[in-house]
């Protein structure tokens, strides 16, 4: 029994099964690391770049920016009031448009609790964006 040539060159002997279409091809047209025919292999390769990497959404990027510019920003104030006011024993929480007079205890243990959390939600961040 003579083997079938291949239904895309007719030219040689068919020895694979194309798992998407069921046509059978020979070796020259045939991708065995997916198991497909070169027709659907271009075909598939066509339509999967768009699906095989989910883009991140432009607004959630921006947003992730800002909030690093803003912890950023936060964490230098606040180690600078610190600093300040650990040298006057007197410390201000700044706060957006609100000013805390603390004192240094209550300053330091708020400033440890803000980087706490802060650092917190960056690596769920990450977690989530940067698998
Ligand atoms: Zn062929
Ligand atoms: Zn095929």
């Amino acid at each position: 029994m003579v083997a079938p040539l291949c239904s895309i060159c007719r030219k040689n002997q068919a020895m694979y099964v194309c798992r998407n279409c069921g046509r059978v091809v020979c070796s020259n047209c045939f991708e065995p690391s997916v198991w497909l025919c070169v027709d659907c292999f271009k075909r598939k390769a066509s339509i999967n770049p768009q699906v095989a990497i989910p883009e991140i959404p432009l607004l959630i990027k921006l947003l992730w920016t800002g909030f690093i510019f803003t912890f950023v920003g936060f964490a230098l104030m606040m180690l600078a009031t610190l600093t300040l006011g650990l040298a006057s024993r007197e410390a201000y929480i700044v706060l957006p448009g609100l000013i805390i007079p603390l004192s240094s205890e209550i300053a330091y243990a708020a400033v440890t609790c803000f980087f706490v959390i802060a650092i917190a939600i960056m690596v769920l961040f990450m977690l989530k964006f940067m698998k």
